[in-house]
């Protein structure tokens, strides 16, 4: 056994994305204790710049120590006692994800479907929840990673509001690359990931929840059925104040890595990311529709860090991601699931957005399909 040295990529999938030297670097700095003054102060930080990003005063808004799956399971299983009805909108694979967590925490899940590619209905959530009084909760996936399609937020968290229902939104892919307002659009529960477009390692998933939302987890009638993630405890590590009691162990050094992150995103200003994805979107569309490659989403849905494309007719989908990994180290994404085969995912994440990323998978793409 000798130590692993990674190839050097251009990361140009789903995620994760590139990630930015400084942020590496943080994370080589010294591992000092959890409870440890130096790092309770930079715990605090985080909170304070995460509260930003999500655009939120939430008290409780911090990062739950693992990927973007524990933050989606840390809604579900604080959010739904068992019998609770939950409606999960449903328009591609992360949607899928939220009524199995729905369903493992006991509650009754009422889907309401949209085609993949598309955005979720508005209608059809009004529709759903008019005719299911008893819903307490609405969920829904903001940015669907797996298609590339934006749902509208704000109008989603409306109806439920007007239905007395909580949100649980799916931020994942969304935080920090497009608008994204959780205490102007209302939105209760709210979970992301790090390694999207905040350029970030991998295994952290920011949330933020409401004190709407938290009354409803100090009042729940059963035990929240994972320990690890029950927001009563975990509270106690991360809550206000300087006394802070042992959950678990934190992961020093990759709250290093969201700490820096964080810090580069407040250096080049929220708005100022959202318009970047937005701008590198631009040029890279202009040089599929060059090359007569189609979008699958719609453009006024269409999300700029996650570029679905239709694979080219006669085009052999696994040749050519292989070809641009091994040859030009460049990773873009595969479709999922319904799209497997037919739909390239090209992502412009983070640190990844950036014109010399837009120019280098044009010409590496250009270059494989021409052979
Ligand atoms: C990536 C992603 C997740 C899961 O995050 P992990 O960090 O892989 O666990 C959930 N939802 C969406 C929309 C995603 O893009």
């Amino acid at each position: 056994m000798q130590s692993f040295n990674p190839p050097v990529r251009t990361l140009m999938g789903p995620g994760p994305s590139d990630v930015h030297p400084r942020i590496l670097s943080a994370m080589a700095r010294p591992t000092i204790g959890h409870l440890d003054p130096a790092f309770v102060g930079m715990m605090d930080e985080v909170k304070t710049m995460l509260k930003h990003a999500f655009q939120t005063e939430n008290a409780m808004t911090m990062p739950v120590s693992a990927p973007g799956s524990a933050g989606m399971e840390t809604c579900f299983a604080n959010l739904v006692e068992p019998g609770d009805k939950v409606v999960v909108c449903i328009n591609g694979v992360f949607g899928m994800r939220m009524k199995e967590n729905v369903e493992r925490a006991g509650g009754v899940c009422v889907e309401v479907h949209d085609d993949w590619g598309k955005a979720v209905s508005p209608e059809k959530v009004e529709e759903t929840l008019a005719a299911n009084a008893d819903a307490k909760i609405l969920a829904f996936v903001h940015a669907e990673t797996s298609t590339g399609a934006c749902s509208d937020a704000k109008t989603l968290c409306e109806i439920a509001r007007k239905h007395d229902c909580l949100t649980i939104v799916d931020a994942v892919t969304s935080l920090g690359g497009v608008e994204l307002r959780v205490d102007e659009w209302g939105i209760d529960a709210i979970y992301s990931g790090t390694q999207k477009c905040l350029s970030c390692t991998p295994g952290l998933s920011p949330v933020s929840f409401s004190e709407k939302a938290l009354d409803k987890v100090r009042n729940r009638k059963t035990k929240v059925q994972s320990w690890f993630l029950d927001l009563n405890l975990v509270m106690g590590y991360w809550g206000q104040g300087a006394k802070r009691a042992y959950h678990h162990t934190a992961p020093i050094n990759a709250l290093y890595a969201l700490h820096e992150s964080l810090v580069m995103l407040h250096e080049e200003g929220l708005e100022n990311a959202w318009a970047r994805h937005k701008s590198m979107h631009d040029k890279l569309k202009a040089g599929l529709e060059e090359m007569g490659i189609g979008f699958v989403v719609d453009e006024d849905i269409r999300l700029p860090q996650l570029n679905s494309v239709w694979i080219p007719e006669g085009v052999d989908d696994a040749a050519v991601r292989s070809e641009l990994l091994n040859t030009y180290n460049l990773e873009i994404g595969a479709g999922l699931g319904d799209f497997a085969g037919k739909v390239w995912r090209i992502g412009l994440m983070g640190f990844s957005a950036k014109e010399e990323n837009v120019l280098f998978c044009l010409s590496a793409l250009k270059k494989v399909l021409n052979k």
